[in-house]
């Protein structure tokens, strides 16, 4: 059945019409897709699901919403964002809740996304208890990004921050033209300020600890600013000797100590790049005056049930919920002396405490209890975040619109997929409709129509299988979706391996983990399960990874999304505890995760995986290459005398938008070539560089078949379904699952020695069950290579096919952090305790 397809008049009320949409592979498809309804999007990864929902129909949404309040957004956004489509009818406004991976802004925190911290702020204004004496304070001297609330100690930070002669000049051997100033910026800022020191006459080529004491303390903690001639490139004689003669200086700098530089960059630059270099220069210590709540202490003298705001803000949700049920439900307990003395307030509070509750009650329902209100935004998953967000969605009011949501069941233990339902349904059920990138069996089953993408990814993709009630993809051959919805057994469990050793964890304790204890196998697939905030990741991806990195000296690279933001909030996490035996056979540590590849257009997939490298050696190897004296160099658009110099080999030019995100437009030059005409000249075969790097894969297997180096690279890409991407994709483009997959293939291609420990955190998150299995086969095939591989994971088609489980829980967050069930997936399911060996029974018959 497709009755969607060519739907006249009469069948097309209540329906979203889409017609001839093109944006990215989607190969002018016509849908037709119902109003009021919960609609599941379906397909391999790269089948062009996002690109349908994302890019046509919400960027639609978006951009028709965005012309109707200003004409000057209009302007920017025919220019930039209008999808490929001919038209589309029938659409209502859309809402997305999309999972974003990187920081969103700035300070926030549960409570501001859902906005619960107000209705707190306001309950403690008005329904506070108040010294005696004391007047009463307006909400905002409850907020620490207030003037009225900031502790003035820290100004809100909860943390005093300093800088001392060591943690700025961490290695006093060198001298300051060594850089011993390690905190100064680098380049050419940091030559300036040298050579500013060498006008004024300090020695800059004498070791740091040999310079007076006076001289130490002026160049790091003055706050003078002196303005004076610079003689750039002179040495310190000449310069003295141009001094003399007042000959003309090459410019005049100004000084700035050290102390200075660093604490005014932490506190007013805009990148959060630069805050995090100068952040490794500052010590930190809990603010002695508010003690980390980051109030005044007046507004800290307020209490609600016995406790300030700061502590309130610290509980998890669930116990949170259980105050205010209590109070709601008026039970005689929760009284306080107050309500007796000011009825008034009791009405008040009373108020507050039910719209508090039902909000709460909502994000309990999705499995969120465990959070507090002052988490911060970046330590969340971007799961987590989405259904915090849908949360709130629940509680908007909103009717009418389309809420456009991205794999909701990521990070959800099959337990908690009901309640995401639940709450899907009431969305629907105030009349809204929903449309839903999914890859959960169960939330496909459940959904009132399934449009169905595919068959395969990139240019195999892109055409509509089928769209319909769930029934009807039946009988549609074509869909791989099918074969997966409509399985009836599932495959049971292959005979575990051994393992060849155990790494032993002791005494582990962060977030809710307290003093445990962990065996991990080694040189086995070993699955690591439990509810959502049980503790899985913090196990494995923040302890095991931080331990093992530390004793291997493995540096783990700064993670780039996480925003300055985190380190104003709190001390680094470290893990207490200790790897006590195991650690021998290991001499590696690797995560493979979906984090984005790299930021701008010029990391892609053929530079990330090295296989640029042999393309570029080939190039240059050619006759016109070698009679010209071009190098490999000439070939990268990293370097200066081949690429293009209008977008400095980006191909693109980054478009500033005022209150937008920044844009990526085409170079006007080059086009997109990245390379200068000079260039492009060189043929490999028939082709330049830049014809090249629009090859996809499987297309390049074929055009360099007879070149091994190129071809080992091309092929297990090929291998991990990339067949489909071209060469130059620039990684700002790739899904999180494609961009795993080219790390993934990134590791496959190296030689393996069996040393590796590889770590996942849900790896199957965006991925079609299809891909699943295609994941599953990779990291078996690395595991056969003698590695270890550990994943977080709630696909329990991965869980039955491990040789190992590690069950967390029983519960989330103070519920949670216990190793409920180890051993091989046969074993746990008849685990009495674990809310994971239900979902495993399935898998074995
Ligand atoms: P899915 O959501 O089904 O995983 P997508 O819609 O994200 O698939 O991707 C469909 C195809 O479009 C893939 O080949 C992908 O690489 C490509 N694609 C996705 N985003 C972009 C983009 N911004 N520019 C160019 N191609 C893109
Ligand atoms: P899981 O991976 O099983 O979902 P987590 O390890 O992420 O669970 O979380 C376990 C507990 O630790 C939860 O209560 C969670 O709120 C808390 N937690 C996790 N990460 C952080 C963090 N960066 N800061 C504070 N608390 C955290
Ligand atoms: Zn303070
Ligand atoms: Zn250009």
């Amino acid at each position: 059945r497709t009755d969607s397809a060519g739907s006249g008049a009469a069948s097309s009320a209540g329906m979203v019409r889409v017609r001839g949409a093109r944006e990215h592979n989607l190969k002018n498809v016509d849908v037709d897709i119902p109003r009021d309804a919960l609609v599941v999007f379906t397909g391999v990864s790269g089948s062009g699901k996002s690109s349908l929902a994302f890019g046509t129909l919400y960027a639609e949404a978006q951009r028709r919403y965005l012309e109707s309040v200003s004409p000057y957004a209009r302007r920017l956004f025919h220019q930039l964002a209008v999808p490929e489509v001919d038209s589309i009818d029938g659409l209502p406004p859309a809402v997305a809740l999309q999972q974003q991976r990187g920081s969103p802004t700035t300070r926030s925190s549960v409570g501001s996304v859902t906005t619960l911290s107000n209705l707190l702020r306001m309950l403690y204004s008005r329904a506070g208890d108040y010294p005696s004496g004391q007047a009463m304070l307006y909400a905002e001297s409850f907020s620490t990004n207030t003037a009225e609330g900031a502790c003035p100690e820290c100004h809100g930070l909860g943390r005093i921050y300093e800088v001392t002669e060591k943690s700025m000049v961490p290695n006093d051997s060198l001298t300051i033209r060594e850089r011993a100033v390690a905190a100064w910026p680098t380049a050419w800022q940091g030559q300036n300020l040298r050579d500013i020191l060498v006008t004024l006459g300090y020695n800059v080529d004498k070791p740091w600890r040999e310079l007076p004491k006076e001289d130490r303390d002026w160049i790091l903690f003055t706050d003078e600013q002196p303005t004076v001639p610079v003689y750039a490139g002179f040495t310190p004689a000449e310069t003295r000797d141009a001094l003399r003669r007042k000959l003309e200086p090459s410019y005049q700098g100004t000084f700035t100590g050290a102390r200075r530089y660093v604490l005014s960059t932490f506190a007013n630059s805009q990148s959060a790049m630069m805050k995090r270099r100068v952040a490794q220069f500052m010590l930190s210590t809990e603010c002695p005056a508010c003690h980390g709540k980051r109030l005044r202490p007046e507004s800290l003298r307020v209490k609600f049930a016995g406790l300030d705001i700061a502590e309130i803000s610290s509980l998890p949700m669930k116990r949170l919920e259980a105050m205010f049920r209590a109070r709601v439900e008026d039970r005689p307990s929760s009284k306080t002396k107050a309500d007796a003395l000011h009825p008034e307030k009791a009405i008040v509070a009373q108020r507050i405490a039910q719209d508090i509750l039902a909000r709460l009650k909502v994000l309990l329902d999705l499995g969120l209890g465990y959070l507090s209100l002052e988490r911060s935004t970046p330590t969340l998953s971007p799961g987590e975040l989405q259904r915090l967000r849908l949360a709130t969605q629940v509680h908007s009011n909103l009717f009418g619109v389309v809420y456009v949501l991205d794999e909701p069941s990521a990070g959800l233990h099959p337990a908690d997929t009901d309640a995401l339902l639940k709450a899907l349904h009431r969305l629907k059920q105030s009349g809204n409709t929903l449309f839903v990138v999914e890859h959960e069996l169960d939330v496909m089953r459940s959904a009132d129509w399934l449009v169905d993408v595919g068959p395969g990814a990139g240019e195999k993709g892109g055409r509509i299988l089928y769209s319909g009630p769930p029934e009807g993809l039946r009988d549609v051959a074509e869909s791989q979706t099918r074969r997966y919805i409509f399985a009836e057994e599932h495959s049971a469990g292959r005979s575990p391996r051994e393992p060849r050793g155990w790494l032993q964890l002791h005494g582990i304790s962060l977030n809710n983990l307290e003093h445990l204890d962990a065996a991990i196998p080694l040189g086995v697939f070993t699955s690591v399960t439990g509810v959502s905030g049980s503790g899985k990741s913090s196990l494995i991806s923040q302890a095991l990874v931080n331990l093992v990195a530390d004793r291997l000296g493995q540096k783990i690279e700064a993670d780039e999304d996480d925003g300055a933001e985190d380190l104003e909030r709190s001390a680094p996490l470290t893990a207490a505890g200790e790897i006590v035996s195991g650690l021998e056979g290991l001499r590696r540590m690797v995560r493979v995760d979906q984090k984005p590849i790299g930021r701008t257009p010029r990391s892609n997939m053929a530079t990330y995986t090295g296989l640029f490298d042999h393309v570029r050696r080939l190039f240059a190897a050619t006759k016109l290459a070698r009679s010209r004296h071009y190098d490999a160099g000439q070939f990268s658009f990293n370097v200066v005398k081949g690429r293009c110099p209008t977008c400095s080999g980006e191909g693109s030019v980054c478009v500033e938008l005022l209150f937008l995100p920044s844009v990526y437009a085409p170079c006007p030059t080059c086009h997109g070539a990245r390379f200068n005409p000079k260039t492009l000249e060189i043929k490999y075969r028939d082709k330049d560089i830049s014809q090249v790097l629009a090859l996809t894969v499987d297309a390049a297997l074929e055009f360099f078949s007879d070149e091994p180096a190129v071809q080992r690279s091309l092929k297990v890409l090929s291998d991990v379904g990339l067949g489909y991407l071209k060469l130059g994709q620039s990684a700002t483009e790739l899904s999180g699952g494609e961009a795993q997959r080219v790390k993934l293939a990134t590791e496959l291609q190296r030689t393996q020695h069996g040393d590796t420990l590889y770590i996942l955190d849900e790896p199957t998150t965006g991925l079609h069950p299809s891909d699943v299995e295609r994941l599953q086969a990779q990291l078996d095939s690395l595991v056969a290579a003698g590695n270890t591989v550990v994943v977080v994971e709630h696909d329990m088609q991965i869980v039955a096919d491990s040789d190992w489980v590690i069950d967390m829980g029983p519960g989330a967050g103070d519920e949670g952090g216990e190793i409920i069930a180890v051993g091989p997936p046969a074993e746990v399911m008849r685990s009495k305790r674990s809310k994971t060996a239900h979902y495993l029974r399935q898998y074995f018959h």
